[in-house]
């Protein structure tokens, strides 16, 4: 069976497309004599799942370092001994790294500070990220590299974790947390060789490629992590299309080298990254009222609605997407005010329909697909101005399970309106599914389950309204995925005439048990055709 083009048996690959679907006896005819045949009894075959959102060059790089999330770090003494481990592997001049950590659920609850980070790695800069990447922990070394002082106060658009004395107590939070994560990343790939450059995109690709993931937005794409996924695609070693969305105060480079666009079937540079505010799980996201849980405040706004209307508006005019980054309310509302500035008033036109089966589409008002990324707490009223305007809405079913507990308590009365793709689907939004990884896990199986189920690791069900069918979930890493990347004529459906991406699984996500979606087994993953991953060997190797 084969989701995307009814419930045919066979289907046949030529040149990297999709040349027939149907009955068995016909493709055989159309394939001719000679035609390498896989028989896939018993298997599934899905089109090629999409990553509308995640960090490819940070998969792969954070890879490398600590892995400081639950179950490999249940307490502050795991997360000590797996950076120690780390620090007798981490070439001199790069900092010691881990990540993953979310404070509330260590055994601890909370987070761990420089003096637990000293005890660890005493030498040498070292740096624990949050899971959400909107903080980090810092030893003393790293304070004292990153020019962080007790008597500093906060920088705009971030602020420092103190103790009781107003001291530095090594967390960080926001901007200078993206600035230390950006720099480090940068310096560390500089420092790479080619070669090594190269393992690092290529242990990105892998993992993706094991998930099924045929197709990735890099949601954070900048000149270093370019040049790695050129060279990339130049060795013909991308093992996912990746649709770049460029991080806004790089346009100005890629421009200048004349890099907009689409570079080859896969590597693009059309879309623009902005950021309005901070993370849900680091409790920065900029909402009306305030947090009943530290650190406190109403969220951190990073631009006024008459700067974010400019950038759109120059970003627009240059023929990008834009894509930005909103969680709170108020992030939202500020985001909602800038696109409705720029793509007019007057009522929103219906779409030509090409957001998939479900027909949701971005309106005709909106034709660059101006996205919101995240949209964690866009409640209906802004639900409604979204669907209005024609907003494509990217998001993360994952963090339900993953981040959905910490949710809860900073949201309480209205953790069941988060993350709303019920909601988002009935206004008609043409809503697209992603991971953020590494911020949670890459699988768009787990994704897709917690779409189905909204279950958080503590067994509550947030928004039981807003759950989803197996089948719309699917589609928001297939159609709707493609059709934020201006793709859906070429992948997110097995039609005869799109590329041949695809992925074979153990099981049919549509008939499975909700709570076992996330068990299914990828066998194989196939970009043009060409297989990218295999636990088994069911398809031929060209
Ligand atoms: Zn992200």
């Amino acid at each position: 069976m084969v989701p995307g083009a009814g419930a045919a048996r066979a289907m046949l690959v030529r040149d990297g497309r999709i040349a027939a679907v149907g009955d068995p006896g016909e493709i055989r005819a159309a394939a001719g004599p000679g035609a390498e045949v896989a028989r896939l009894d018993g298997a599934t075959i899905v089109p090629g799942l999409i990553d509308a959102h995640c960090h490819v060059a940070d998969i792969g790089y954070l890879a490398a370092g600590a892995d400081c999330s639950q179950p490999s770090a249940p307490d502050i003494p795991a997360i000590q001994a797996r950076l120690r481990e780390a620090s007798s592997r981490t070439p001199a001049g790069s900092w010691v790294t881990g990540s993953g950590y979310v404070e509330y659920q260590l055994r601890e609850g909370r987070h761990p500070t420089r003096a637990d980070l000293d005890q660890a790695v005493p030498d040498r800069p070292a740096v624990l990220y949050h899971t959400s990447l909107h903080a980090c922990v810092l030893n003393s070394a790293a304070l004292r590299a990153a020019g962080f002082e007790d008597r500093q106060p906060d920088p705009p658009g971030g602020a420092f974790g103190r103790d009781g004395e107003g001291r530095l107590d090594g967390v960080v939070f926001e901007g200078p947390m993206f600035a230390l994560l950006e720099r480090n990343l940068r310096d560390d790939i500089t420092r790479m060789g080619a070669a090594e450059r190269a393992r690092l995109m290529q242990r990105a690709g892998q993992r993706l490629a094991a998930l099924g993931v045929t197709a990735a937005c890099d949601a954070d794409l900048r000149r270093d992590t370019f040049a790695a996924f050129a060279e990339a695609d130049q060795a013909g070693a991308l093992q996912q299309r990746i649709y770049g969305l460029v991080v806004h105060d790089q346009v100005d480079w890629l421009l200048a080298n004349g890099l907009q666009g689409r570079h080859s079937g896969r590597l693009a540079t059309e879309a623009v990254k902005i950021w309005a505010d901070g993370g849900m799980s680091s409790r920065t996201a900029a909402i009306h009222g305030s947090y009943p849980v530290p650190p406190h405040g109403s969220g951190i706004l990073f631009f006024s609605r008459d700067e974010l209307t400019a950038m759109v508006r120059e970003f627009d005019a240059r023929g990008f997407q834009v894509a930005v980054h909103a969680q709170g309310d108020r992030a939202i509302g500020t985001v909602l005010d800038a696109y409705a500035a720029v793509l007019g008033g007057g009522m929103g036109l219906a779409g030509p329909g090409l957001g998939g089966p479900a027909g949701s589409a971005p309106a005709g008002r909106n034709p660059q697909r101006h996205r919101i990324e995240h949209a964690g707490a866009m409640y209906p009223a802004l639900t409604a101005r979204s669907a209005e305007l024609g907003i494509v809405i990217v998001s993360q079913p994952g963090f339900l399970s993953a981040l959905g507990d910490g949710f809860a308590a900073a949201f309480p009365g209205q953790a069941d309106q988060l993350y709303a793709f019920g909601s988002w689907r009935r206004a008609g939004l043409t809503v697209a599914g992603s991971s953020d990884a590494p911020v949670i896990s890459a699988a768009p199986l787990l994704g897709i389950r917690d779409a189905v189920t909204r279950r958080t690791d503590g067994g509550q069900v947030l928004g039981p309204d807003e759950r989803l069918t197996a089948g719309e979930a699917l589609a928001l890493y297939t159609t709707e995925a493609a059709a934020a990347m201006h793709r859906e004529d070429e992948i997110g459906s097995l039609q005869p005439g799109k590329l041949a991406d695809f992925v074979v699984l153990d099981a049919n996500p549509l008939q499975a048990d909700p709570a076992q979606l996330a068990g299914i087994q990828v066998l194989a993953t196939a970009v043009d055709g060409t297989p990218t991953y295999q636990a088994e060997n069911v398809l031929p190797v060209r």
